[in-house]
């Protein structure tokens, strides 16, 4: 099954994309950090993308799609896979159709009040290393920036800041949004409240999920 995980910048995607990948043993492919690992090592893809991530712009389809078409090829994809932060426009929906046909799918819009997410998303920072998601007010490290999972320095993303988290918002509204009806009209589309805790929000995700999965018969 393709788990397509939809939602505004700071709804949670991250966070419950882990914890499906976890419960249903299914990987998690996030676009944003296919792009950060690009961007950090200077290859030519990254190169190209880093203007655009750091203005809070989308990224052009060609570069995003290949990376996801590359990912998605890996044996492990083979079951299924979590998308995270993909597909961001209508042209990437129908592209993805196209790479992996096969593959039921489920739409999950994980929502949140904008005010909310600008204080999510002020307040998050990352592992550098294993990119795990802390948050300095609702999660914060043991040891003050510093991954308890790894190790790993903890960092602000260059995209978290006040303005930039602002234009994110906007693409999301002109760009992203129309995908609410694209997925109705496919039927596969569900919307989740991402308001409380990471495991009150993915209580609810297990339940669509699950219903979902033993309609369609499917293992996973
Ligand atoms: P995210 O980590 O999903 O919040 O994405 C961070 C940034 O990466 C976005 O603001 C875009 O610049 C870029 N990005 C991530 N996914 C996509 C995508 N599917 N299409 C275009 N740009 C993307």
């Amino acid at each position: 099954m393709r788990i397509i995980l939809l939602g505004p910048p700071g709804s949670g995607k991250g966070t419950q994309g882990d914890l499906i990948q976890h419960t249903y043993a299914l990987p998690k492919i996030s676009s944003g950090d296919l792009l950060r690992e690009a961007i950090s090592n200077g290859t030519e893809l990254g190169k190209k993308a880093e203007s655009f991530y750091n203005r809070g712009e989308l990224v052009s389809d060609d570069i995003v799609l290949a990376m996801i078409a590359e990912r998605i090829r890996l044996d492990d994809c083979k079951p299924g896979f979590i998308l995270d932060g993909f597909p961001r426009n209508i042209p990437q929906a129908q592209k993805l159709v196209d790479i992996d046909p096969e593959n039921p799918e489920i739409a999950l819009d994980i929502r949140l009040p904008d005010k909310i997410i600008v204080e999510r998303l002020s307040a998050r920072r990352i592992c550098s290393q294993c990119s795990q998601i802390y948050n300095l007010a609702q999660k914060p490290p043991e040891q003050e920036a510093t991954c308890d999972k790894c190790g790993g320095e903890l960092i602000q993303r260059k995209d978290d800041t006040a303005d930039v988290i602002l234009r994110r918002l906007q693409v999301y509204q002109k760009q992203t949004l129309p995908l609410v009806e694209y997925y109705q009209n496919r039927n596969v589309y569900f919307f989740v409240d991402g308001e409380g805790t990471a495991q009150e929000v993915f209580q609810r995700i297990t339940s669509l999920l699950d219903s979902r999965i033993s309609q369609l018969r499917v293992q996973i």
